[in-house]
């Protein structure tokens, strides 16, 4: 069994009040013990950021680089290692973890580059012998929340850039998977890394969230998880009585619309690893199909088929296709909402229980689970789930369908699946999402583009990934310059 703990300064800081992380597929396996972070440590751990930005924030992009680039070998070296340990501490298949990994390699990579030609712009002065010239430079200290489902590629994706650019950071992990976080900040260091530029905090919301959007260093916050908790985030800043920079990635209900003429099978292989990737856990997940009238009856016979055919089991076995819930409030949470729909009148045709009995027994199993005839009167049609559970919806019009994808609260993701540009293009267009995905399944962005909700799905200032990203952790400085 590993022992985690927050790191601070590049030194661990350990104390008697222990909590075990259980493997959400076997719970009678106990994957690490970590020692959470009290409120003082988080409070040294933002002087230790602060005192660290100066001589961090110096270095040439150059010499910043190479530590990323050393980091993304040891992460691509140990990368079977770490997709073990993901799939054993939150539940997603092997190949799932194995696929998030190869992504933060590619993360350190694409930043470590990105940064030798962070650039500015200039502008012609209205004076002779002038010339107007921006630069970019690092915020400070970033605070960076994530959540447990992708428990490495997240934090990845916030921390890359913002020590790419020379900020410093205090990382709050969820406190359902802190070990790859460790192992993470672990490799950071390892990879040369000096102390202080990230620490790491591994404690709940609930006892020490405030403190990493309140404290005086704070510049900034990247915050990935629930819409009400990044509500609760933007109530808390705005309350300051100074400016803290926010990036927030939020809740998700997306639609797949399927048009007549899609191919049957094509849709149905995109909709269900839409919907039933890491178990539906995924803010990007298919948790709604809009299908043309005409194709409904039929996709629903096949849907129904190919589901049946998944394997669910420990995401360990490669032959597994779903992984358990992450937790035991995972599983009520699904279990809870499958009741409601059945309450509400949605008529469910697969699955709908949890599995429990043999192999299943010390897991948090849901079979996948699918409900018809959903209406947007219904709340499974509504609200995040965040589990294996699939609504399915017809439409008869194109704009019928544009108006029933954005009849939620959520503006995430939209998938389409059809052969007619002109009904792509339509939809794209009507689409109130930040991100569209054009015959491919909802999930499963790629880390060289932007990336970011609407609506409750984020607050829509600054994008993740891609470019984009250096824009949140750098603020541009306009330099006249005459001579
Ligand atoms: P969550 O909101 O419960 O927790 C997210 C993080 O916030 C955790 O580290 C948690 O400890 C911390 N936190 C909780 N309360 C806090 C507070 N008051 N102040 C500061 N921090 C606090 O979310 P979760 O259950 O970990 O993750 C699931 C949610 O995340 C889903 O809603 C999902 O859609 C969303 N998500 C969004 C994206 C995206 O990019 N849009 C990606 C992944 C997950």
């Amino acid at each position: 069994m590993k022992i985690v703990n927050s790191i601070i300064k590049g030194e661990p800081v350990i104390h008697d009040e222990k909590y075990k992380i259980h493997n959400p597929a076997d719970t009678r396996e106990i994957v690490s013990e970590y020692s959470p972070a009290t409120l003082d440590d988080v409070k040294y751990a933002f002087d230790v950021a602060s005192e660290a930005f100066g001589s961090w924030s110096s270095k040439t992009p150059h010499e910043r680089a190479k530590i990323l680039y050393r980091a993304a070998n040891i992460v691509e070296d140990g990368s079977e290692d770490l997709a073990r340990l993901i799939t054993r501490e939150m539940g997603k298949t092997i190949s799932e973890s194995k696929a998030e990994v190869e992504r933060v390699s590619w993360i350190l990579r694409f930043y470590a580059s990105l940064i030798l030609r962070i650039n500015g712009y200039t502008i012609p002065s209205q004076f002779k012998g002038g010339l107007i010239l921006t630069i970019r430079e690092p915020l400070g200290v970033v605070s960076v929340i994530t959540p447990w489902n992708f428990p490495i590629a997240i934090p990845a994706w916030k921390i890359v850039p913002a020590i790419a650019t020379g900020n410093t950071v205090v990382f709050k992990p969820a406190s359902l998977a802190p070990t790859i976080a460790y192992r993470f900040v672990e490799i950071l260091h390892r990879a040369g890394l000096p102390p202080g530029v990230v620490n790491l905090v591994i404690g709940s919301g609930e006892k020490i969230g405030r403190e990493m959007i309140t404290n005086k260093h704070v510049e900034a916050v990247s915050f990935t998880g629930s819409t009400n908790t990044g509500l609760e985030i933007n109530r808390i800043a705005g309350s300051l009585d100074r400016y803290v920079r926010l990036q927030m990635e939020l809740g998700g209900k997306n639609a797949t619309i399927v048009t007549e003429d899609a191919p049957l099978s094509e849709a149905v292989e995109i909709i269900v690893k839409g919907a039933f990737a890491i178990a539906g856990q995924a803010c990007t997940a298919t948790s709604r199909v809009l299908v043309h009238i005409d194709l409904y009856g039929k996709l629903v016979e096949a849907l129904k088929t190919r589901i049946d055919s998944m394997k669910v089991g420990n995401g360990l076995d490669p032959s597994t296709d779903m992984g358990p819930l992450a937790s035991m409030d995972q599983k009520k949470k699904v279990l809870s909402y499958i009741e409601i729909g059945k309450n509400e009148g949605a008529k469910l045709v697969y699955g709908g229980y949890a599995l429990e009995s043999g192999d299943y027994a010390y897991g948090y199993y849901v079979k996948p689970t699918l409900f018809i005839d959903c209406e947007p009167r219904h709340r499974i049609f509504q609200e995040e789930i965040f589990g294996p559970v699939l609504c399915v919806t017809p439409y008869s019009s194109i704009d019928e369908a544009i108006e029933l994808a954005n009849s939620v609260k959520y503006g995430l993701t939209l998938g389409i699946v059809s052969r007619d540009l002109s009904k792509i293009m339509r939809i794209a267009q009507g689409a109130k999402t930040g991100i569209v995905r054009v015959n491919r399944q909802t999930v499963g962005v790629e880390f060289q583009a932007p990336f970011g909700g609407v609506k409750a799905s984020g607050n829509d200032i600054y994008k993740e990934q891609g470019i984009e990203a250096l824009d949140f952790y750098t603020r541009v400085k306009t330099i006249y310059m005459h001579w």
